[in-house]
């Protein structure tokens, strides 16, 4: 088959700032490994610039941009500008993911299916050794923003007991309420002390670079052996929240896998195709 006869897939990010998104080089490699035609851009706009958005929705409709991402801070913007949202992103009220189907276009949430697929791998990939974590234990949620949001949905669709900890607890009573059967907490970073949970994800950017020397709980904490980290902060790729965990002797990660996954996730809805994360993974290294 003559090259010229693939389909070509422009694909791209809505965000602002975007500098620093590794986005570009996930997809690029998924195209590659794909076999596949097309490029991968980057569309900064900002905040308040809702006619760009409407613009560049406009280029998705007339079939010349064939998939969207969608990043801070317009993952809630871009909901009033599209035909449908999928249960997921409705669930959520966030839009990480656009497409065209059958002349509509939807507003997609890859976030929490990414999150819990490599959570999912994260403990049952041998990392845990023989500790075998169960399904139903409590887990506790550190931030109330936009991607607590995705990973609450994704941890009460699996069956965990869920709290979420902020430091402004109304925010963390407003996703409660939104989400049944969670359990609002304030998080004072001094005086925190979980009560056991068996999984502590971190979706604050505390420990985010340059603040590499930070961590969403407290210094000295001593936490149970059993306890699992999951940190969505992936830059830089050992957090000093996971670090910390490490030299404890604990379970934890960073957030490249969810990351990862998100992307991949993304790009089989949007070509068809299902990329090798372990590609995806190098790709990022780079
Ligand atoms: P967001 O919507 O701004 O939410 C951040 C949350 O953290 C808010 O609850 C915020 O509280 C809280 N917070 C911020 N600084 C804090 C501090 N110093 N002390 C205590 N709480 C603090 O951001 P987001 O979109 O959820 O992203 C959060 C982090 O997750 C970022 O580092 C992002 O890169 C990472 N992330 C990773 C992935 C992945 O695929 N691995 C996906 C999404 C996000 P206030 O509202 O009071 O500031």
């Amino acid at each position: 088959m003559q090259l010229s006869n693939l389909p070509t897939f422009q694909l791209g990010l809505i965000g602002y700032p975007l500098g620093h998104s590794l986005s570009p080089k996930v997809h690029t490699a998924a195209l590659k490994a794909c076999g596949l035609e097309g490029s991968y851009s980057l569309f900064p706009i900002p905040p308040e610039d809702t006619q760009s958005l409407k613009d560049l929705l406009a280029r998705v409709r007339v079939g010349e941009l064939h998939g969207l991402n969608v990043t801070i801070p317009h993952k809630q913007n871009v909901i009033p500008l599209l035909d449908e949202l999928t249960p997921t992103a409705k669930a959520i009220g966030a839009v990480n993911t656009i497409y065209l189907r059958e002349n509509k276009l939807i507003g997609d949430n890859t976030d929490a299916a990414g999150f819990l697929a490599d959570l999912k791998k994260f403990m049952g990939d041998g990392r845990l050794g023989n500790r075998e974590l169960e399904i139903g234990k409590p887990a506790l949620v550190l931030g109330a923003g936009g991607s607590a949001r995705a990973v609450v949905y994704a941890l009460l669709n699996d069956g965990w007991q869920v709290s979420i900890a902020a430091r402004r607890v109304e925010q963390a009573q407003e996703l409660a309420r939104q989400f049944e059967s969670t359990k609002a907490i304030e998080l004072n970073l001094s005086t925190f002390k979980p009560s056991n949970p068996q999984l502590i994800i971190n979706t604050t950017p505390i420990g985010m670079t340059p603040n590499v020397d930070q961590s969403p709980l407290p210094e000295n904490i001593t936490l149970s052996k059993d306890t699992v980290i999951y940190d969505l902060v992936y830059n830089p790729r050992e957090t000093k929240l996971v670090k910390d965990a490490r030299a404890q002797g604990l379970s934890a990660t960073t957030g490249l896998g969810m990351l990862i996954e998100q992307a991949a996730l993304a790009f089989e809805l949007w070509t068809g195709h299902t990329p090798s994360r372990d590609i995806l993974r190098t790709a990022t290294d780079n």
